[in-house]
């Protein structure tokens, strides 16, 4: 893994920003490329040595859930690569290349999936820890526990 990046929306103009995380913090951390704004982080000392992470360095939230670093265009390209192979095979060759496209292709995502890291992700500002030791109390992205942030706070 790569040096622990924070990513965040800026809460001015929500651009998407990233700043790398050292001790200590680079004097730019939180400054928003696009209009200047600075969101002033305040990570934790076991943030800045690398985690485990206990709350949110942009909004001090303590409530964060892991999912799968997975860029969503990639997993698209990878869909439609599949049908589309799938298919020529089907045309070609009949069901048993076709069969054998997608045991491929299902073998390649297997691989692929357990090759990404995970992130970290904060359920009030929607900011992106990568890279950190991962808090085992931080389980999977619970819809209700989302739903409660899009209400209030
Ligand atoms: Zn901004
Ligand atoms: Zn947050």
């Amino acid at each position: 893994v790569t040096q622990p990046q924070i990513g965040f929306f800026c809460s001015r103009c929500t651009r998407y920003n990233l700043y790398s995380i050292s001790s200590p913090l680079p004097s730019d951390a939180g400054r928003c490329l696009e209009c200047g704004h600075v969101d002033a982080p305040d990570p934790s000392e076991a943030l800045l040595s690398g985690g485990p992470i206990e709350r949110c360095p942009q909004c001090g939230n303590p409530q964060l859930y892991t999912r799968k670093d997975f860029p969503q265009q990639l997993g698209c390209a990878a869909v439609s690569a599949t049908i589309l192979l799938s298919s020529v095979g089907y045309a070609l060759w009949d069901v048993p290349a076709a069969v054998a496209v997608l045991a491929l292709a299902s073998v390649l995502d297997f691989v692929l999936y357990h090759r990404l890291g995970e992130v970290t992700v904060c359920y009030r500002c929607h900011a992106e820890l990568r890279g950190f030791a991962p808090n085992p109390g931080h389980g999977p992205f619970d819809m209700h526990r989302a739903e409660e942030y899009e209400q209030g706070s």
